[in-house]
């Protein structure tokens, strides 16, 4: 898209420069490639564009991009970055129902333990108490 501007009569642009620190960085300019911040100017039409606030004349091209550009370039990288988020969700979902299985598995684990655990713990006081009786025989026979 040309660039052109009337309230920038000093500049000749010959077109929008993504010229962004960072290679292959679209969307809203927060910084030019000569790493100052850009500013958002306004022409006399109303129309809106970003501009490098620095020296314009150091033979490379600086920042000046349409606000408009920019927004779609920017609601075109969320929109990707939501479809990966969606992916993600969806991974997401089926590890979650993973983990319930792991912890239904678990559930039933702990009742099997549990019910071995009574069942030796019944075992041992039974064990006791025989021999508790065990003694009582032998010192009644003892003494009589
Ligand atoms: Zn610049």
């Amino acid at each position: 898209m040309t660039f052109s501007c009337n309230s920038e009569t000093s500049i000749s642009y010959s077109g929008s420069y993504r010229s962004y620190l960072g290679h292959g960085r679209v969307a809203i300019p927060r910084k030019c490639r000569c790493g100052l911040n850009v500013d958002l100017r306004t022409c006399d039409d109303g129309r809106r564009f970003y501009v490098c606030k620095g020296d314009t004349m150091d033979g490379e091209p600086h920042l000046r991009m349409w606000l408009e550009e920019a927004i779609l370039e920017e609601l075109g990288e969320l929109k990707d970055g939501l479809a990966g988020v969606s992916t993600q969700v969806q991974y997401l979902s089926v590890s979650c129902g993973r983990l319930e299985g792991i912890v239904s598995d678990i559930e039933v684990l702990k009742g099997i333990i549990k019910k071995r655990d009574d069942r030796a713990g019944y075992e041992f006081k039974m064990a006791v108490a025989f021999g508790i009786i065990a003694s009582i025989v032998a010192l009644t026979a003892l003494f009589n």
